[in-house]
């Protein structure tokens, strides 16, 4: 498996300092990076779909398996962003992220979660985080 090559420091809310985030993404054959970091793969639309349904999953995934690590997508490149519901006990970081088309998220973020900076956000754009000041 190659990895991906994508790299990117950023501010590590756990450890409080900045740190470099290595994606372990496996890369596509035809390019260095996975099908989140590729963002060339966002300018053919009959991609988006794709794009949408891996991300999904990828968050599906995470969330049934314990997700005892915070989630990173710093720097993804995504398309229509839909989390509603959810409950993320630990950080998650959207940092650098590109997201084309709408964001709407409605879901409790417990830990932490960070967006900036969001490059070119286009069309709706709904962050509910129902975070409460308790435990906090
Ligand atoms: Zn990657």
């Amino acid at each position: 498996m190659v990895t991906c090559s994508f790299e990117k420091e950023y501010w590590n809310f756990e450890l409080q300092k900045d740190i470099q985030f290595k994606c372990d993404n496996e890369s596509k054959s035809e390019s260095d990076k996975c099908i989140f970091h590729d963002g060339n793969l966002l300018d053919n639309e009959e991609n988006h779909k794709i794009i949408q349904e891996e991300f999904q999953k990828k968050i599906d995934g995470y969330l049934l398996n314990g997700s005892d690590r915070p989630l990173f997508c710093i720097g993804y490149h995504l398309y229509n962003i839909n989390i509603q519901g959810k409950e993320f006990q630990k950080s998650v970081y959207f940092d650098y992220a590109t997201i084309t088309g709408s964001l709407n998220i409605n879901s409790h973020f417990i830990s932490h979660v960070s967006f900036s900076p969001l490059n070119s956000l286009e069309g709706m754009w709904t962050l509910d985080t129902l975070n409460s000041l308790e435990g906090m």
